[in-house]
């Protein structure tokens, strides 16, 4: 096992990571920007480094500044948490260029499914249904508008480099077409660095479930089960799930064997997400892969009893997967809310500010990732995600009841979050009947916008 993990990545996730670390008796070691001297992960880690000024692309995203930090600190291995470098193969390669094991998938693994232009080609070969659209990247507008005329619009045309919900876009018609391609596109070379599109078939009113794998780099793949994503503002989570109130027992065994194949389909090692789609009759169709830990993994943790990240540095350390399919068992149910430094009684508007009071209730069945504490200073360099609340109970029913109860006995002051948006989304009829698709939020409880009272 490593004695010193470095860990690339900031706010809850870096927490999380730090705090697995602990339990497993590895020495940690943070890195931060100037913004963050003061952040919770630095406070957390036995050491810490400065790795440039605030800005991602100064610091978080400077594989330089952070491989030397690993380097001068003698760390073994690195951790990448979600987002800035963890799906970076580039980086992946130079850490294991340096001797030190990235926690995560092979450089090639994160490449064969970074693309998902390319992910959806290796997926479709392996026998996994795949969301009909184009073969590969599209050249241009009328290259888009012959298959989108194959398709039937809507279509969607998204960045083979993509995530986070950029570089996506509707379109119903052929007019539409030229300058949604040159949004997206140019949208897409500035925040992946690759202007590449391709085409979809955009399918209405589905749900988003997703499927958690885990693999050894041994040959052995396991999943976790599902989570149901729906609820998304601008194509990012609000709220997950699970299981998911549409997936049967047979169901979830063929998304979770679908899901293991196209894991072994990307040679695939450590934790990674297999993205669907689901329609009202049981189909699924594949999206995309995430190679990396997800933001809502604790709620498979909380179903599972499997602690995620501790497997991830377990498998990435070279030890055999320590679980069977058969000895997977799904308990309950689990819901997570991602709390945003945003208005959620206005648009959901950032809000930066120093955190004056953060309490949360606890009890049985409740936990708080959280990368802030009272004090700490949220700017608007980094994502506006602060923390999240999960809760697991028997039922879904008591789990909502949980969730409700916590959310509103949360004390907060100082920024605005997007609780409020939470507990009325936790009291809608349609939610709580389990009638939730992609569409919900703009459908069923659009974000208020705090216009004249
Ligand atoms: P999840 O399903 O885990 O939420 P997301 O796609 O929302 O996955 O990504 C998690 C985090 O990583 C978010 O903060 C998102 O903004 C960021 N992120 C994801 N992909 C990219 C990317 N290619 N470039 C930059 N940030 C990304
Ligand atoms: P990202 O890499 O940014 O996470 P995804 O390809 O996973 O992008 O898509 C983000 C979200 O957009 C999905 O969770 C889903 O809600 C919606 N979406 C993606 N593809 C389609 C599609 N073909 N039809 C309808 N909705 C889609
Ligand atoms: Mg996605």
């Amino acid at each position: 096992m490593f004695e010193k993990i470095l860990v690339a990545n900031r706010g809850e996730i870096a927490c999380r990571v730090i705090q697995a670390c602990r339990e497993l008796g590895i020495a940690t070691v943070a890195v931060y920007s100037d913004a963050d001297a003061d952040a919770l992960h630095v406070r957390m880690a036995d050491e810490a480094i400065c790795i440039g000024a605030a800005p991602n692309s100064s610091s978080y995203l400077n594989a330089a500044n952070i491989l030397s930090a690993a380097v001068v600190t003698g760390a073994e291995a690195i951790h990448p948490g979600y987002g800035n470098l963890s799906e970076d193969a580039n980086f992946a390669e130079a850490a294991e260029g340096c001797k030190m094991t990235f926690i995560g998938p092979s450089a090639e693994a994160i490449s064969r499914v970074g693309d998902k232009a390319a992910a959806r080609k290796t997926m479709r070969d392996a026998g996994v249904p795949v969301v009909p659209g184009s073969e590969d990247g599209i050249r241009d507008a009328d290259d888009a508008r012959q298959i989108a005329g194959e398709l039937g619009y809507p279509v969607m045309v998204k960045a083979s480099g993509g995530g986070g919900g950029r570089g996506i876009r509707i379109i119903h018609n052929d007019q539409q077409m030229k300058e949604a391609v040159s949004q997206a596109s140019s949208e897409a070379r500035s925040a992946f660095g690759n202007g590449e599109l391709y085409v979809e078939k955009y399918m209405e009113d589905l749900r988003h479930v997703e499927v958690q794998v885990l693999a050894d780099k041994h040959g052995n793949c396991v999943h976790l089960g599902e989570r149901e994503c729906s609820i998304q503002h601008r194509h990012q989570k609000l709220l997950e799930e699970s299981p998911c109130a549409a997936v049967s027992s047979s169901l979830r065994r063929r998304m979770g064997e679908a899901a293991v194949r196209a894991a072994q389909a990307a040679n695939y090692s450590n934790a990674g997400t297999v993205e669907f789609l689901l329609d009202q009759r049981g189909r699924f169709y594949f999206i995309e892969m995430n190679a990396r830990v997800q933001v809502e993994h604790p709620v498979t943790e909380m179903l599972t009893g499997v602690d995620i990240v501790r497997e991830q540095i377990r498998v990435a350390a070279g030890e055999k997967l320590r679980y069977e399919q058969g000895g997977i068992w799904f308990n309950g149910h689990a819901i997570e809310c991602r709390i945003l430094a945003a208005d959620g009684e206005r648009g959901f508007m950032p809000s930066p500010g120093t955190i004056t009071r953060w309490e949360f209730p606890s009890g049985p069945g409740v936990r708080v990732d959280t990368g802030v504490a009272c004090g700490s200073v949220v700017s608007t360099h980094y994502d506006p995600m602060i923390a999240k609340v999960i809760c697991w109970d028997q039922t879904r029913d008591l789990c909502i009841e949980r969730m409700r109860a916590t959310l509103q006995g949360a004390r907060i002051e100082g920024i605005k979050t997007t609780i409020p948006y939470h507990l009325m989304l936790l009291g809608n009829a349609y939610f709580r009947r389990g009638e939730i698709t992609t569409q919900f939020i703009q459908r069923r409880l659009p974000i208020p916008t705090g216009g004249a009272l």
